[in-house]
């Protein structure tokens, strides 16, 4: 069985991380590995080539909430945000992300309407 991270959470419970190697400490507790995480968030969605892809992918408007849920996860982790909060901030930022969704299959409904031949179909339109 792994052993779980020696660290105290910012809400006083125990992390329940597991220890990495040798250490006493979870990757997100190890005062040894501070520097490489944040090099780590620095690098991190800039050059991994899936984060490149999905990064042209994104609209602009949706990157900063990528952004967010990457430290939402990582503080959630630390504990410098409750459980409950990182389930509410997801909750919040999947909804952003299906209206999104929902907005993209609009508009290549749209284009696909516009490449049929012309017919009697009346325009369905959201209204709000
Ligand atoms: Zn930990």
């Amino acid at each position: 069985m792994a052993t779980l991270c020696g660290a105290t959470r910012k809400d006083g419970s125990p992390c329940m991380g597991k220890v990495h190697g040798d250490g006493r400490f979870c990757f997100g507790h190890d005062p040894d590995l501070q520097e490489r995480r944040t090099h780590g968030r620095q690098r991190g969605g800039e050059n991994r080539a899936t984060a490149k892809r999905l990064d042209r992918l994104l609209p602009a408007s949706l990157k900063p909430t990528i952004a967010l849920l990457f430290t939402v996860l990582e503080e959630v982790h630390t504990g410098a945000l409750t459980p409950a909060q990182g389930t509410a901030i997801a909750a919040l930022a999947g909804a952003i992300a299906r209206l999104y969704q929902a907005g993209i299959v609009e508009e290549r409904l749209a284009a696909l309407e516009a490449t049929t031949a012309p017919s009697d179909r009346k325009d369905v339109r959201w209204t709000s």
